[in-house]
């Protein structure tokens, strides 16, 4: 039995005082309300120790949304997984498709820091996800299998346990537009019977896959009931805990 496990990546919002107001509202409402999900939020790095004195102990994971693919040196703007471990972050989202399209993570790059992250001892979002171009030219499993296979090269059996996959169409992400849950289940299926060829059927079976893209208030319990979505990666609606709390709860 998969453990829904919902995430909101604050992307480039909120400042550290902006941040920790944030985390103690939601925290109070997710207190009062209840909610049965495995719980994330990824604030930008300066926001994240505001964000972490309020949520250390509590069930709400704070990750980060990105790491650099080197322990130390110089890497003039980068931070290391070691710097954001002894904070206390033990979560990294990976590969997000703005990454990718703004700042050149190829697989290769992105395979490199999921190594490291695993290697720091950090649990991974990878993230995966055709464009509209790719899904139009007929090429989404081509391009989700390569993503699997390159990005997941060298990840050893034991380490899967320590991976979730987000699956976000790119052309649904901040568009509003969602992919059908009908084509999100089937997305994540080819996902899981990838894993499954690469690993087994075990690994494939217990591996969490979110869906990103546009998830809101009013669709998460439609996606959330297909087969193989297991939890979702959440931008915009993740920004206010009036939007995000429904998601939270959406089993509730
Ligand atoms: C995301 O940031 O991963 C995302 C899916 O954003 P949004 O929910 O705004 O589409």
């Amino acid at each position: 039995m998969r453990k829904a496990y919902i995430a909101g990546n604050w992307k480039m919002n909120m400042t550290a005082t902006e941040g920790r107001e944030y985390a103690k509202a939601l925290l109070a409402a997710v207190k009062e309300k209840g909610a049965d999900v495995k719980m994330m939020v990824a604030p930008p790095f300066v926001t994240i120790p505001a964000v972490l004195e309020v949520l250390k102990d509590s069930p709400i994971i704070v990750a980060a949304q990105n790491m650099a693919d080197h322990k130390s040196g110089a890497y003039t703007g980068e931070v290391s997984p070691l710097m954001l471990k002894d904070l206390g972050v033990n979560t990294v989202i990976l590969g997000h498709s703005e990454r990718r399209q703004y700042y050149g993570e190829t697989n290769e790059i992105i395979n490199g820091k999921i190594l490291l992250a695993l290697e720091c001892g950090m649990d991974v979002v990878y993230c995966v996800g055709e464009t509209l171009e790719e899904r139009e030219a007929g090429k989404l499993e081509e391009v989700l299998a390569s993503q699997i296979e390159v990005g997941l090269k060298g990840v050893d059996a034991s380490a899967m346990a320590h991976i979730t996959i987000a699956y976000e169409p790119v052309w649904a992400i901040g568009t509003g537009k969602t992919a059908s849950a009908e084509d999100a289940d089937s997305a994540h299926l080819f996902i899981r019977e990838t894993v499954e060829r690469l690993y087994s059927k075990d690994i494939a079976e217990n591996l969490i896959i979110q869906y990103g893209g546009s998830v809101k208030a009013g669709n998460v319990k439609a996606l959330m009931a297909k087969e193989n979505i297991d939890g979702a990666l959440v931008g915009g609606a993740s920004l206010s805990v009036e939007q995000f709390l429904p998601i939270l709860t959406f089993n509730k």
